[in-house]
Parts: structure tokens; C-alpha cells; sequence
């Protein structure tokens, strides 16, 4: 699309997905990662786990995660990601909806979406001038911006725990976790009758008294919004966590959260 002014959106290398038009409805040459000969693809976590969802994914992040066994889930959409690519708002949401069919969901993901406010912002607009789309924004919650969160219908939001901080990584380990930012999400929710979710990697026990005290210095939360998911960026890794962690969500209240799409389609860019 030429002449375009919406603002630019950094894309990962998978940056729409999974989707088999281009904007203009023209088949593209190769299947989507998902191998369905159809756009789509299932949320793969959180509360709307299971949800038919396409998904724009952004390149950067301001942390550095690597938990013991497994580094970032998306390392081609982290830091130093490769194989980016540059669209405006508006033809990513023309694409989005050119593969929209039956599915009404969009996730934004990353890296860290929130690192482009006015592009996230841009897109969510041009998405539900084509469609009313619900969008669901994920971030590590360590940067506040109000306008995303105005047109955000859930804000997922991924604190890191100590568990994520590598050894090497001192700047990670200063910003990765903004209890203020986090309360203002949630106070923006409840304000707005809106949705958001606190979704914690588990990787071992002192996860959960971490995850204590952070809920200790929340509130207008409940226990319906916090989610426990295991780490595992495999399916064999997600398993050795998986029983430990759906313990510990059931003796505090909390949701288990699976990675479904790693059940589903193993460790793969793209679905
Ligand atoms: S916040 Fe997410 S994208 Fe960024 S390094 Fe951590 S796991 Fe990777």
C-alpha cells in the first residue's frame, strides 16, 4: 500500500499469522506453520486459551529473559531479532482481515508490543474499521501507555520473575518487574469494565512466594485472574513442569494455564 501515514509497525519475522492471503485475497506460495490449508490458529495460553485467533507478532523487547533450561520462547521476535520486517498499521490489519474468515480474535504479541505505542495503538483502530475485532495485547508489563490499554479489550500481562533473569543480565534484573505499572493496567480494567490477566511462568518453587508478594502489593485482583503456566518452550519441557505447576495453581486459587499451541504443533514459529 503506497502513500500510507499510519504509523509503521516492526514486525518479527512471522509478524501475521497464521495466514494464507495476502492483502489482496491472492493466495500465498507456501502453507501457513500451522499445516492447515486455512488462516488461524488456536490462543495458546491465558484465559482465552483454546479461543480461533490470528496473531500479529512485533520484533524488540526490553529484557533479556533466560530461565535454567530455557531461554525467551520468541528469541526471533527478542532483542537483536533478525529477519524484521517494517508495514504500516493500516495494511497489517488489511492482511489480518483479508484472513479473518471465522475468527474474530487478534493477539498482539512480541517481543514487547508496548515498545511501539503508536503503531499498537494504530492497528487496533484499523482492525475494527474492517471488523469488530476483540484484541487481546501481551506485554511483560514493565511500560505503562493508557492508549494501548484504551483499546485493548484484555491486556495480557507477563511479569518476570527472578527465575527469568539471567547471571550476565543486570539491566533484566532491574527492569523486570513494575508492581505500579501493573496496578495501573489493573485499575484501568476495573475502571473500564475491561479485562486483563496475570500470567507467571513457573520454573521452580520460590516462583510462587515471589509471586506472593507480588499480589501482596496488588489490588483488585482475584484469583481468577492470575494464571500459572509451566516453563517449556517444548513440549517434553512443558511436561516436566506442567504437574508441579497445575499443583501449585490448585492449592492457591489460581488458573493452570497450558501452552496449548506447543501441545498442539510442538516448539514452531508461526502457529
Ligand atoms: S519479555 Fe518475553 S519476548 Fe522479552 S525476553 Fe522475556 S520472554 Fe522474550
Amino acid at each position: 500500500m503506497k502513500n500510507d501515514d499510519s504509523p509503521c509497525l516492526l514486525l518479527a519475522r512471522d509478524g501475521i499469522f497464521p495466514v494464507t492471503r495476502d492483502i489482496d485475497g491472492n493466495p500465498l506460495p507456501s502453507p501457513p506453520a500451522s499445516g492447515f490449508p486455512f488462516p488461524g490458529t488456536i490462543q495458546g495460553e491465558g484465559k482465552l486459551n483454546g479461543i480461533p485467533s490470528l496473531f500479529v507478532r512485533l520484533a524488540g523487547c526490553n529484557l533479556r529473559c533466560a530461565w535454567e533450561g530455557s531461554a525467551c520462547d520468541t528469541p526471533h521476535a527478542a532483542a537483536g531479532a533478525t529477519g524484521t520486517r517494517s508495514l504500516p498499521a493500516r495494511e497489517v490489519a488489511g492482511i489480518v482481515a483479508r484472513n479473518r474468515d471465522n475468527i474474530r480474535h487478534v493477539v498482539i504479541t512480541g517481543g514487547e508490543p508496548l515498545l511501539q505505542p503508536d503503531g499498537v495503538e494504530a492497528l487496533c483502530h484499523a482492525l475494527r474499521r474492517h471488523f469488530p475485532f476483540h484484541v487481546t495485547v501481551e506485554s511483560n508489563a514493565t511500560r505503562y501507555e493508557e492508549r494501548v490499554a484504551g483499546v485493548a479489550d484484555l491486556m495480557s500481562l507477563s511479569p518476570k520473575l527472578s527465575s527469568s533473569a539471567p547471571a550476565s543480565a543486570a539491566g533484566h534484573h532491574a527492569a523486570r518487574l513494575r508492581p505500579d505499572v501493573i496496578q495501573r493496567y489493573i485499575s484501568h480494567a476495573r475502571e473500564r469494565g475491561k479485562d486483563f490477566q496475570l500470567k507467571f511462568v513457573y520454573a521452580t518453587g520460590s516462583d510462587v512466594h515471589e509471586i506472593h508478594e507480588l499480589l501482596a502489593s496488588l489490588r483488585d485482583w482475584t484469583n481468577e485472574d492470575i494464571l500459572l503456566m509451566p516453563l517449556g518452550n517444548t513440549p517434553a519441557l512443558s511436561r516436566q513442569n506442567a504437574i508441579l505447576a497445575a499443583g501449585h495453581a490448585i492449592r492457591n486459587g489460581w488458573r493452570y494455564c497450558d501452552r496449548l499451541h506447543v501441545s498442539l504443533f510442538g516448539d514452531r514459529e508461526g502457529v
